[in-house]
């Protein structure tokens, strides 16, 4: 047999996997892949179970539970004001992630430009790539990473197809402004240029900030693809629910890639969830939730020589080493692993490039004693 030829020859097993793996090789605490280390709730579990008992067991309509799709449209109408018909507009994924390799597939054309800003969450390229789409990055800059729409604009061409954005951003646990919204609006004006709006962290936003969701901008929210999460609104990110909306021109051609890529999701979860959902204190209570984490670990971490960034959403933050050494940060991560026991993940596998800024991403969506003990190591290690 000729070897084959790979259509990701410069891809490796993720950054999540590698680094969730070697936490637990060698005892260190988890603050690397994002994911709480406390349980979902005993009451959304108990309606699982029931649905399972109900006989919700067999495939779910490929697009969705409808009841699901419909508590979907109710909350995001509430939320932001954009509407979406749960009959041709919402489909329920096996996470988000799928979402958006879906999304992408679904739009991405040979030679079609693509927008991303770096750090980025590592499943962007790869898709663009396998579609035969060129990846455009553009690096933020520390400590703010705000988008530089002036480049945002030279970029721009006749080609380009899609512009990526996150917000709240991981990793950098920044977000978009409403000034943001405005230089997006303006460049995509008049052109044929999608979004996709990974906004899986939506309610991760702390000080009162607004989420500047596609769907509160009636311009953007009719070229955009928004993809969002359970796994983050319940804390449960193993169970892979997810969920994209898009106008139905678009998700009409989601739903086309969709359905032979996983045909539908897990029904008794989505039964479940649709009844869970009627009780917006579940995720109108999630800022708070996650802020207390946030303040927590921030304060945990001044007590060490590692420096914070600012974090505005999301449940990552940023810390900066450039005070302890000058090693890059894919070894300093190694190091602090097996040394001080305390997993967290290297940023500059977030870039084309390999941009070392010697700052590393630890994840605080922790039980309050876990994130004491890892400050507590942290404290204690010498470089
Ligand atoms: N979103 C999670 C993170 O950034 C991980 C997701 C994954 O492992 N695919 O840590």
């Amino acid at each position: 047999m000729t070897p084959i030829t790979s259509k990701l020859p410069q891809v490796g097993t993720t950054i999540f996997t590698t680094m969730s793996a070697l936490a637990t090789e060698v005892g260190a605490i988890n603050l690397s892949q994002g994911f709480p280390d406390y349980d979902s709730s005993p009451q959304l579990i108990e309606l699982i179970n029931k649905a399972m008992k109900d006989g919700h067991n067999q495939y779910a309509p490929m697009a969705g539970v409808m009841a699901l799709r419909e508590e979907i449209a109710h909350k995001v109408e509430k939320l932001h004001g954009g509407k979406y018909d749960p009959d041709t507009e919402i489909t329920i994924t096996a996470g988000g992630t799928q979402a958006i390799f879906t999304a992408i597939s679904a739009v991405i054309n040979p030679n079609d430009e693509v927008i991303i800003f770096e750090p980025a969450f590592d499943c962007y390229a790869p898709a663009i790539k396998l579609m035969g789409g060129i990846v455009k990055s553009l690096e933020l800059e520390p400590p703010d990473y705000r988008i530089p729409w002036n480049m945002v604009r030279k970029l721009v061409n006749n080609r380009t197809r899609l512009i990526i954005l996150n917000s709240p951003h991981n990793p950098t646990a920044t977000i978009l402004h409403k000034e943001d919204i405005e230089e997006l609006s303006a460049i995509v004006k008049n052109q044929d240029i999608l979004i996709l709006s990974d906004e899986v962290y939506e309610h991760l936003i702390y000080d009162g900030e607004t989420h500047h969701s596609m769907a509160r901008y009636p311009e953007l929210q009719q070229r955009s693809f928004i993809v969002a999460s359970f796994g983050k609104l319940f804390h449960a990110t193993g169970w892979k629910v997810g969920y994209c909306l898009a106008p139905a021109y678009l998700m009409q051609e989601f739903r086309k890639v969709h359905q032979f890529l996983v045909f539908s999701v897990n029904s008794s979860m989505q039964y479940a969830m649709a009844e869970y959902l009627k009780n917006e204190r579940v995720y109108l209570d999630l800022p708070e939730f996650f802020e207390q984490k946030r303040n927590y670990f921030r304060s945990g971490i001044k007590q060490t020589k590692f420096e914070l960034l600012p974090c505005y959403g999301s449940y990552f933050q940023f810390v900066s080493y450039n005070k302890l050494t000058d090693e890059s940060d894919t070894d300093f991560t190694l190091r602090l692993t097996k040394e001080a026991g305390v997993a967290c993940i290297p940023t500059s596998v977030f870039y084309t490039k390999a941009t070392d800024h010697h700052i590393l991403r630890f994840c605080f969506a922790k039980k309050q004693e876990t994130l004491d003990e890892a400050v507590n190591r942290l404290i204690g290690f010498k470089p």
